[in-house]
């Protein structure tokens, strides 16, 4: 089987330690030969200056490609807007537009002159001409969702506002992709969609993560975790299961596979290894 091609999600740091704690993840990972890299923008655009200084001194520093995350909340268009030509100033082509979250969990709530929508800030994007478009999908329906079609009609409708891939919320079982995958290609989509890889860091904060995104967590992990918890043994667990569902992902017909590596690099490092992703360069090589 061929090498599937990777990507890696991570967040910006937010000081000193996290800036050399993303540096790591960067050295360690870069080496993987990553189709691209992105950087998220926090809840409520709380990030808006760290994300920005992250993603142009990864893509001046590394040469790897980054995509910035942006959303349409607490900001005019004009100021979104704004943000993105920065991007296209600085040379940076690719960009994963959001609708997002107020910050702790709050429903979202459109700023007065801002997007209303992810499809409005898609189609902004797609009319500067300037950016690849990334957007978000979910393979367990969204919880703002009003059906589990309305949730596939809704991207499609992204897709027609003119993204060009989707990457997806992370999920737990293969199958859960592939149904969303073949309901996608029946309701017309023809563009990637591709897979989010959550290596499970803490199944506490992983499990916790899940049900407020109404993600089907299956019974035996609560199981499997509580025994390699109490056996000090939770990575080894994680990478095991990992490298299962992106298996069954590859066996399926899938070729690129997304890592949130959550600026950890270890476990998404050992699951690439346990695929046959060997490093394919150096850091130095890239930049
Ligand atoms: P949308 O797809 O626009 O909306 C989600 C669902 O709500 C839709 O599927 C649809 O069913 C319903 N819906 C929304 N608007 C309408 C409408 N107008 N009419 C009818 N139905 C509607 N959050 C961050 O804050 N920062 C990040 O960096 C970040 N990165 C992410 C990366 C990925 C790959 C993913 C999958 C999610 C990310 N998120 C991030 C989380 C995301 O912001 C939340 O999931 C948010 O609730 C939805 O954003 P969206 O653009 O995917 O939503």
């Amino acid at each position: 089987m061929s090498r599937p091609t990777i990507s890696f999600e991570f967040f910006p740091p937010k000081n000193l330690a996290g800036s050399f704690r993303l540096w790591d993840t960067l050295n360690v990972l870069a080496p993987y030969a990553p189709d691209f890299v992105s950087v998220t923008y926090g809840a409520g655009g709380t990030t808006r200056q760290l994300t920005h200084d992250a993603v142009t001194t990864i893509h001046k520093t590394s040469g790897l490609k980054v995509a910035a995350h942006l959303t349409c909340v607490d900001a005019t268009k004009t100021e979104t807007l704004e943000i993105a030509q920065t991007y296209a100033d600085a040379g940076v082509t690719d960009i994963v537009a959001l609708r997002g979250d107020a910050p702790k969990g709050q429903a979202f709530a459109p700023t007065p002159d801002g997007f209303q929508s992810s499809l409005e800030l898609i189609a902004a994007l797609r009319d500067t001409g300037n950016f690849t478009i990334r957007v978000g999908a979910y393979p367990d329906p969204h919880p703002e969702a009003t059906s589990y079609q309305q949730n596939i009609d809704f991207l499609k409708a992204k897709f027609d506002a003119g993204a060009d891939a989707a990457i997806t919320q992370f999920f737990f079982e293969a199958d859960t992709f592939f149904r969303f995958r073949d309901d996608c290609a029946k309701a017309g989509i023809t563009q990637p969609i591709l897979p989010g890889i959550l290596p499970i860091e803490n199944w506490k904060s992983a499990r916790n993560f899940a049900t407020r995104c109404g993600a089907d967590i299956p019974a035996w992990m609560d199981e499997t975790y509580t025994a390699a918890i109490r056996d000090g043994r939770e990575d080894l667990l994680s990478t095991a299961i990992a490298t299962e569902l992106c298996t069954d992902l590859r066996d399926g017909g899938v070729d690129h596979l997304h890592f949130y590596t959550l600026n950890k690099p270890e476990l998404t490092r050992d699951i690439c290894t346990a695929l046959g992703v060997t490093p394919q360069i150096e850091l130095s090589e890239v930049a």
